[in-house]
């Protein structure tokens, strides 16, 4: 099974990480529930993935930052030891302190692990009114470089810049990484997502990558009907907010993959429901793709669907594919329901009214 939400064991989306074991041995996951509203969805999930059956053992790690005497930021050791034993990783979401010398633990993490592509599927689920239908859409972001790359210094007063950093073996990496995805997952198209007309050199050194490694998996890709274009930025919006059953995978450098992905999440109702997987050459950490939600934090009003199905990704990813087959129904079923739905589905459930329903579901 191919899934709604994520890859099969078969997909590719574990390509060039550490392959995992098949079958129902028990598998231990590093978990790092996060703040904000990240222990009561991390709570829920686990309670969902336990009435599942699912052989998963959790390593519960606190990604607190740790400060050392010269102010220095970085993740608690016990973090790198857990993920470096398990390479998987389940994470709820975390909060960015605002001000100079912090850097955001995401990033932290991104780097540490290699997680250089980020895959999210936006899929409409059935239940969900939203003005667009049926929406299946693919990103992959590029997750290591491009604007995010941390490169930023003022000039003289007034005057900063911040370095868009696009390499060669970054981009090959993650073109790769797509096309071996669209082909497992029998996609039916790859839009590669620029704006070389502006960003001449950088956009144009991304864009010339893919179409290198377009040329290796051409006749594969067309021996399976998949289509390869290459699209302005610009343009793939104004088209997806038209139409967006007229993309399929997108793939594209760092900023435009973060600003994309967020309008595909709208296009199927809200970040409540996306999940995603960031795949590394050292292990993959699946999580929801919204934040911390500060202000409904604590209060049993979080939906915890994000996260539940990054963990469905997580399953599949591990070849336990029958356990995120079961636990996708169970949301389906239980969000068709509108007397189960949590306040940002419109409905009046607390997360742990919901979280007891898809147990009932499951
Ligand atoms: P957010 O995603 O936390 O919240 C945006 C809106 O969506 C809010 O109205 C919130 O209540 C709602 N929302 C989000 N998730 C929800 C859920 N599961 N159930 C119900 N409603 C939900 O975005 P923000 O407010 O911009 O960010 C808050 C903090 O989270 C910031 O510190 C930010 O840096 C951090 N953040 C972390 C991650 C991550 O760890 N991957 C991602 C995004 C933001």
């Amino acid at each position: 099974s191919l899934g709604v939400f994520g890859g099969s064991s078969s997909d590719g989306t574990r390509a060039n990480s550490t392959p995992a074991k098949s079958g129902s041995t028990e598998r231990t996951i590093t978990l790092m529930p996060g703040d904000g509203i990240g222990p009561e969805i991390s709570a829920a999930v686990l309670a969902v993935l336990k009435a599942a059956g699912a052989p998963l053992k959790f390593e519960t790690v606190d990604v607190t930052p740790t400060i050392d005497k010269d102010g220095k930021q970085s993740i608690p050791q016990e973090v790198v030891d857990s993920m470096q034993r398990t390479k998987l990783g389940l994470k709820g979401p975390l909060m960015t302190p605002v001000g100079k010398g912090f850097r955001s633990l995401n990033l932290i993490l991104r780097v540490l692990f290699n997680l250089y592509a980020n895959v999210r599927p936006c899929r409409s689920l059935e239940g969900v009114e939203t003005v667009y239908g049926k929406v299946d859409v693919i990103t992959i972001r590029e997750n290591t470089e491009g604007e995010y790359s941390g490169i930023e210094h003022q000039l003289v007063h007034g005057v900063v810049q911040s370095i868009k950093l696009i390499t060669r073996p970054a981009s090959t990496r993650v073109a790769d990484y797509c096309f071996r995805y669209a082909l497992a997952m029998k996609r039916k198209k790859i839009t590669a997502v620029h704006k070389r007309s502006s960003m001449r050199m950088s956009d144009g050194l991304f864009i010339n990558c893919v179409r290198e490694v377009y040329e290796k998996y051409k006749d594969q890709l067309i021996k399976h009907g998949i289509e390869y274009e290459e699209a302005p930025i610009s343009k793939v919006c104004l088209k997806i907010v038209d139409d967006p059953t007229q993309f399929d995978v997108l793939v594209m450098p760092n900023l435009y993959g973060d600003i994309m992905s967020d309008t595909c999440a709208g296009l199927i109702g809200g970040l409540g429901l996306t999940p995603s997987g960031n795949i590394g050459l050292n292990g993959a950490i699946f999580e929801a793709v919204h934040g911390t939600a500060p202000t409904i934090a604590g209060k049993d009003l979080a939906n915890p669907t994000a996260l539940l199905l990054s963990a469905v990704m997580l399953l599949r990813y591990i070849d336990m594919s029958n356990y995120a087959d079961r636990i996708e129904r169970a949301v389906i079923k239980t969000i068709k329901d509108d007397k189960v739905r949590t306040i940002d589905l419109g409905g009046k459930a607390k997360c742990s009214e919901y979280t007891q329903a898809l147990i009932k579901n499951v």
